[in-house]
């Protein structure tokens, strides 16, 4: 299962990843923040396909998607490599 991460600090409420998650991952508050506009929630992180469309289409970077098989998450790749 992937974990999902919005850094609230960067977004800027554009709606896209709303918008572009074909598994209506996100959603929005009820109200209207401090920001001045209503914030970003993750209403239901297990439909994630991890897909990865949110986190490379977000403008301002805030989503992470932390997949065993996403390929900077692979550490010491090359220590792994039999010689
Ligand atoms: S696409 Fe990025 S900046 Fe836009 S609402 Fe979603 S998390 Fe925020
Ligand atoms: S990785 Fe794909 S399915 Fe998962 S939250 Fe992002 S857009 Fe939605």
């Amino acid at each position: 299962m992937a974990k999902i991460k919005l850094n609230q600090h960067w977004c800027k409420g554009c709606g896209l990843c709303i918008e572009i998650c074909p598994k209506n991952v996100y959603d929005r508050e009820a109200n209207v923040s401090a920001k001045g506009f209503r914030d970003i929630i993750i209403k239901n992180p297990d439909a994630c396909n991890q897909c990865m469309l949110c986190e490379l289409l977000c403008p301002d970077i805030a989503i992470t998607i932390e997949t065993k098989n996403k390929i900077s998450n692979i550490k010491n790749t090359n220590a792994n490599i039999k010689k």
